[in-house]
C-alpha cells in the first residue's frame, strides 16, 4: 500500500479511538451530572468508535500491513451543560468527516480501489453520524435546559440501542 495512505489510515485508527476516549469523558460528565440516559447514549457511542477503529484495523491486517500504535491526547472533561457536550461532539464529528474525506480523496487519486471501498463505508457513516449528533443538538436546543423536558430527553436517550 502507498506509504502516505497507510500513514493516514493508521492515524485514522488513532482518531477513532481518540473519539471513543473523548466520548468516554462526555459520558463521565453526564453521569456525574445525574443524567444516566444521556450518559448511556454516549457509552453506546464509545463502542461504536471502537468498532470504527477495528474496521480499519481489520482492513490493514487483511492487506498485510504493519499497524503502528500511536499515543492518545489527554481529554479535558470540562463542559458547561448537556447541550455544550453535544455541540462539541458535533464539531468533533465534522472534524472526523473532513479527515475521512481527505483519506477517500487520497485513495481515489492512488486508484487504490479496495481502500476506496472501505472508506466509502466511512463516508456514508459520517453522513449518519452528523445527522445523529445534529438531531440531538436540535432536541437539546428546544429543551432550553428546562428540567422536565431534560428528564424526558434523558429517558429517551437512555433507550439508544447498541
Ligand atoms: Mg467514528
Amino acid at each position: 500500500m502507498n506509504k502516505e495512505l497507510l500513514k493516514g489510515l493508521v492515524e485514522q485508527i488513532n482518531l477513532e479511538l481518540q473519539s471513543a476516549y473523548i466520548y468516554f469523558g462526555m459520558a463521565s460528565y453526564l453521569e456525574e451530572s445525574g443524567f444516566a440516559g444521556f450518559s448511556h447514549w454516549m457509552k453506546v457511542q464509545v463502542k461504536e468508535e471502537v468498532s470504527h477503529a477495528m474496521r480499519i484495523y481489520d482492513f490493514l491486517q487483511e492487506r498485510g500491513e504493519h499497524i503502528e500504535m500511536l499515543p492518545f491526547e489527554k481529554v479535558d472533561v470540562d463542559y458547561d451543560s448537556v447541550l455544550d457536550v453535544w455541540e462539541k461532539s458535533l464539531v468533533h464529528e465534522k472534524f472526523i468527516t473532513a479527515s475521512i474525506d481527505k483519506l477517500a480523496n487520497l485513495a481515489f487519486d492512488l486508484k487504490d480501489f479496495s481502500a476506496m471501498g472501505m472508506l466509502q463505508w466511512f463516508v456514508d457513516e459520517q453522513v449518519e453520524e452528523e445527522d445523529h449528533f445534529g438531531g440531538a443538538v436540535a432536541q437539546l436546543q428546544m429543551a432550553e435546559g428546562k428540567g422536565s423536558t431534560m428528564l424526558m430527553l434523558d429517558r429517551e436517550f437512555g433507550r439508544r440501542e447498541g
